[in-house]
């Protein structure tokens, strides 16, 4: 087996060291490979993590895929992550997850000849893309989504709008809570955008921060590693993490 190593930016395995064992190739025949298959650090095992932000939409077992994830991102592509061994898995339908989330450990689960991750991307119609620009940080699975999200948060702040989140932006945030700003303008594309994230349980966007907007903030703080009381200040992470400000 030859063995290439791959100098990742955005990693699909814990230890960040991704070794290449076969390669993406799509021929429309029987020598097609719609991923990437990799294995870790001295050869070995790893743990996978998620290559970014999203919502996992498949945490199941194939005859073929063996234990998969497949997570769901902004821009509507798919990460999918197969083989992992029994009983590892983390992750479950519906979870939202962050770049970086445990998703379980590589394994030789389903269609598989010793442990490794079969890492594969699909855009919106789940046509195979090329794994490698993504893993290269060339790709990315943002929307334009986060733009107009951060542009009408600039807008309704005061703040020079450009939909590039910066320092700027973040000191004209203000505190958004059932008790302070409730009705605040920027209410309203919080609850848009944290809908369109995953976070369902916000609801309908009705400009009030209410007890579903409450909610579902602590579920974002929660995934995001904030304190968690539903509260948004410029002093907690929470107005950071929604600008993906680190
Ligand atoms: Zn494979």
């Amino acid at each position: 087996m030859s063995v290439k190593y791959i100098d990742v930016k955005e990693p699909v395995l814990k230890n960040k060291e991704h070794y290449l064992t076969s390669d993406y190739k799509v021929r429309g025949d029987r020598s097609t490979h719609n991923g990437m298959d990799m294995i870790g650090k001295n050869h070995g095992i790893d743990e996978v993590i998620a290559i970014y932000d999203g919502v996992v939409i498949t945490s199941k077992y194939s005859t073929s895929a063996g234990y998969y994830v497949e997570i769901e991102h902004e821009n509507k592509y798919i990460s999918r992550y197969l083989h992992m061994k029994k009983g590892t898995i983390k992750v479950k339908k519906g979870d939202i997850v962050t770049k970086g989330t445990i998703l379980g450990t590589m394994g030789n689960t389903g269609n598989s000849h010793g442990a490794h991750l079969h890492f594969a991307v699909y855009d919106n119609k789940r046509i195979p893309q090329d794994p490698l620009p993504y893993l290269l940080g060339n790709l990315n699975f943002n929307s334009d989504y986060f733009r107009i999200f951060v542009s009408n948060i600039q807008s309704s702040l005061n703040a020079k709008v450009d939909g590039i989140p910066g320092p700027e932006t973040l000191s004209k945030t203000i505190t958004i809570s059932a008790k302070t700003n409730r009705k605040h303008p920027v209410v309203k594309f919080i609850q848009e955008y944290l809908f369109n994230l995953g976070y369902t349980e916000i609801g309908t966007a009705d400009g009030i921060a209410g007890p579903k907007f409450t909610k579902a903030i602590k579920h974002f703080q929660k995934v995001n590693g904030c304190v968690v009381d539903g509260i948004i200040t410029k002093k907690n992470k929470t107005w950071k993490k929604l600008l993906k400000l680190n």
